[in-house]
């Protein structure tokens, strides 16, 4: 793996190292020698990570990571604090001030690899997001801001695996104040919690008595349910292996013991921060999306979804050798409708008529508003037989309930007619089954509407 990284330290030689180990590895290296420059570099460059020295005249390298870490743009680039430093106050407060690791000089050339490959990795994932939502905010589906400064931390939920009474304890203690904590001793529970519920933080001790703590991270990471879950792993001072087997596997932070309660909340904050960082640059996206698929006014897909969905989901019918059918509903007369009450009172019914849709079509099947006041109704698992009794009970039910409507009467009544078909043969294509479906419906028109027309009859 390459990647970008970024070296800022005030004492040339130092960066002269660094420089020289980072590229025997095939890092591509930038450098600055005091903070101010390294700041903007880490703007203006894009690094994906930026290896920063404490101590440095004028910004320190904690008021330049607080600096980093607190502009939008920059705020998502790890950063390592690497120094002569090791008392246990110097790297808390270079974690609290946002830092996502601090590495004491001389630097293990193992840790800083493993380190700065994990974290590298885990930028990716970010960057991907980041990317996806600037594309989304460029097409107008998305209005919020990706560069907005990451969510507070408080009431996280965090799931704990850890099997020893006295250091569960001292881990409920630390965070009992701000957060909630689920202890699970077992780790086959934890899985099924974790995959069940949403942590923002699982604490996983890689010390358990009977389980391989690793293989539990490797599984929370296999299942989708829990791939974005941040996990930080309790590791013995001396276990040098294990912690980079984990960081391999996409674990996101670590701890070795003794634990100490400040770097814990340091390191647990920043994770908490990056999850929910993600998930909301996740969720904006996702609902983004469905605002374009979905048609305003009815709720349902629209066609743009439909036209570059029925492929897929004709595909798999056809692989797996199951029927598909296709209906194609329009609504009698519906212009009248229109000129006689107005045109809102045609958007009540054409509401009203997407909800008894919805309800009389199952979760696998894919209602849409085609245009107008024609829908479309892809059925998998359904043969023509099937779906024509589906399309027989809603033109019952359409024209035998009449539309609540606010106009004097109240109410109204309305007709459709549907055209069925469902997938003949390999010559069957998208199109060539929405013509058959779109054939049948003329001919219901033509039949007098109000009426159900298969193609296969
Ligand atoms: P037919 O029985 O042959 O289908 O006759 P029709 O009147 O339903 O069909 P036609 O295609 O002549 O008219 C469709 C009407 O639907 C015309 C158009 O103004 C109306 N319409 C299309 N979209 C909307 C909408 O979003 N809201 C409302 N209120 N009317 C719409
Ligand atoms: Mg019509
Ligand atoms: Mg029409």
């Amino acid at each position: 793996m390459s990647a970008r990284v970024l070296v800022v330290d005030d004492v040339l030689v130092n960066v002269k190292l660094m420089e020289a180990k980072l590229m025997a590895e095939y890092f591509d290296v930038l450098s600055a020698t005091n903070a101010k420059d390294g700041i903007e570099l880490a703007l203006t460059k894009n690094p994906d990570i930026i290896l920063l020295d404490v101590m440095m005249p004028d910004v320190d390298g904690y008021e330049a990571c607080r600096l980093l870490k607190s502009n939008p743009k920059t705020q998502h680039i790890p950063v390592i604090m690497v120094t002569a430093l090791d008392q246990r106050s110097d790297r808390i407060r270079g974690l609290e001030v946002g830092a996502d690791d601090f590495l004491t000089k001389p630097v293990d050339d193992i840790a800083l690899f493993a380190r700065v490959k994990s974290l590298v990795r885990l930028k990716m994932v970010t960057d991907e997001l980041r990317a996806r939502y600037a594309t989304g905010a460029e097409m107008g589906l998305i209005s919020g801001n990706v560069e907005e400064v990451m969510e507070d931390t408080d009431s996280a939920e965090i799931l704990v695996v850890e099997d020893k009474p006295l250091y569960a304890e001292k881990i409920v203690e630390t965070f009992s104040t701000n957060h909630n904590v689920r202890i699970e001793l077992d780790p086959d529970e934890a899985l099924l919690a974790a995959r069940s519920q949403d942590y923002d933080l699982a604490i996983v001790s890689l010390s358990l008595e009977n389980f391989d703590g690793l293989r539990l991270c490797s599984q929370l990471r296999a299942h989708d349910e829990t791939r974005n879950l941040p996990i930080l792993i309790l590791v013995d001072e001396e276990d040098m292996p294990r912690l980079v087997r984990g960081l391999e596997m996409g674990v996101n932070d670590y701890l070795a013991r003794p634990i100490d309660r400040h770097e814990l909340l340091a390191r647990a904050k920043t994770q908490i921060k990056r999850k929910r960082y993600g998930d909301r640059l996740r969720n904006d996206f996702q609902a983004g999306l469905e605002v374009a698929i979905t048609d305003q006014l009815t709720g349902l897909y629209n066609r743009r979804y439909l036209s570059s969905h029925l492929d897929n989901l004709i595909s798999k019918s056809v692989d797996n050798g199951r029927p598909i059918s296709l209906l194609v509903i329009d609504i009698d007369h519906f212009k009248a409708v229109n000129d006689t009450y107005g045109h809102d009172v045609g958007d009540q019914v054409l509401k009203e008529f997407a909800r008894r849709l919805s309800s009389n079509v199952r979760g696998i099947d894919m209602a849409c508003r085609y245009g107008g006041e024609e829908f479309v109704v892809a059925m998998p698992e359904t043969d023509v037989s099937f779906s024509y009794m589906v399309a027989e009970r809603l033109r019952q039910e359409v024209a035998e309930i009449p539309f609540k409507v606010k106009t004097a009467e109240g109410e109204l009544y309305i007709t459709i007619s549907i055209g069925i078909t469902d997938w003949e043969d390999q010559g069957d294509s998208v199109e060539s089954l929405l013509k058959r479906a779109d054939q049948a419906l003329y001919k219901a028109k033509r039949d007098g509407r109000n009426r159900v027309v298969s193609d296969a009859a």
